[in-house]
């Protein structure tokens, strides 16, 4: 078996690959005769994996990781690991299944709502005549032991396994290898895109990496799940280098504690004082405060050892946000008013991306 060097981004392991080097791989696995098993990590996984062990171990232990979401691709740049890009699930989910169409392979579907995976079964064998669909089985079961045994008896070579993280990746862990698969995907909601119940986002959100934003926008009780999304970022910009988020910034009035580090950060994103929704604050809180820094330091070059221990300072060093960051924190916190907005429709953003 091949062996690729992963990049870590904040304690989660990524194969650094473009999408034709991911759908290579993915194919190479599916050829092998064991089982195998890949992840589509995006920014909220990260997070879930900060919090929970065995979740980390499981994303850490896959075959491929692939990085899910434009979040992760910024926070890997911005700790100085930077990946080739993003490799969305649905995009090798697509090239997994003209892989297996070319091979005539067994695909078994399993998530999602009742209906749902016989559904996106009959549009892929539409697309993808030469598969055999061996299963498809709704994401709501009780029974552990019937579905896996549901699952052996089809026989398949390719699984797609969408319950939802960190239960697809746990199932496929723990089951996979019994099931006599070859290859597992964990894929999130894809099932509900590939039978046409969600809608993927225009090309032109997707160019710009602008999922997320259409998915919100489409489904506005995601807020406050996503509302934390934009932490990773921070995060990935504490792991740079702790010692030069530093700089002149004075935001004490909000009732910021001094010192620098990860802990005040959130808790800066997080403070409810600072008197403006927590959730345009996200990175523009630390885009505007480093911008400002810049102003109040003119041209000269933040200088951390002669700053410190000036009191109550939020410790951010212009320099550690290069431009291309800042404008993506600004179209984050642009992108999540817009999406407040209650009068825009995901058409007239649409156009105004296009
Ligand atoms: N789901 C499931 N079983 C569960 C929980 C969720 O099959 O016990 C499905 C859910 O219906 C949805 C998918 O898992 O189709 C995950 O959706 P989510 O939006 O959470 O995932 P994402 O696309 O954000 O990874």
């Amino acid at each position: 078996m091949e062996v690729r060097l992963k990049k870590e981004v904040l304690g989660v392991n990524f194969d650094d690959l473009t999408r034709e080097e991911a759908a290579q791989a993915g194919a190479a696995l599916l050829a092998e005769d064991k089982f195998h098993y890949v992840v589509t990590p995006n920014p909220e996984f990260i997070l879930a994996a900060e919090k929970d062990r065995e979740f980390l171990q499981v994303l850490n232990g896959a075959d491929l990781a692939l990085a899910d979401g434009i979040g992760v691709v910024y926070s890997a740049k911005i700790q100085g690991t930077p990946l080739k890009g993003r490799v969305t699930g649905i995009a090798f989910a697509e090239d997994m299944l003209s892989c297996l169409n070319e091979r005539g392979g067994r695909l078994y579907l399993l998530g999602a709502k009742p209906g749902v995976a016989e559904e996106a079964g009959r549009r892929i064998l539409e697309r993808y005549p030469s598969i055999t669909l061996c299963g498809a089985q709704d994401g709501y079961f009780k029974d552990e032991e019937a579905v896996l045994l549901k699952v052996a008896a089809a026989r398949p070579d390719l699984l797609f396994v969408c319950l939802g993280a960190p239960k697809q990746e746990l199932w496929m862990v723990k089951h996979g290898p019994a099931s006599g698969a070859r290859l597992m995907v964990g894929l999130g909601g894809s099932l509900d895109v590939f039978a046409g119940i969600v809608e993927r986002a225009p090309e032109g959100f997707q160019r710009l990496g602008l999922e997320w934003l259409f998915r919100l926008m489409k489904e506005p009780s995601r807020i406050g799940r996503m509302s934390k999304l934009p932490l990773v970022l921070v995060d990935a910009l504490a792991a740079r280098n702790l010692d030069r988020l530093c700089t002149t910034v004075q935001i004490s009035d909000t009732g910021l504690v001094p010192g620098s580090g990860v802990g005040n950060h959130r808790m800066a994103l997080n403070r409810e004082s600072l008197g403006v929704p927590v959730i345009s604050m996200g990175v523009p809180t630390v885009v505007e405060a480093a911008t400002l820094a810049r102003d109040l330091l003119g041209d000269r070059e933040a200088e951390p050892e002669a700053l410190r221990g000036q009191g109550q300072r939020l410790f951010v060093t212009p320099d550690s946000i290069d431009a291309k960051i800042r404008d993506l924190a600004k179209l984050i916190g642009y992108g999540l008013n817009l999406a407040l907005h209650p009068g825009l429709r995901v058409e007239d953003l649409t156009a105004l991306l296009e």
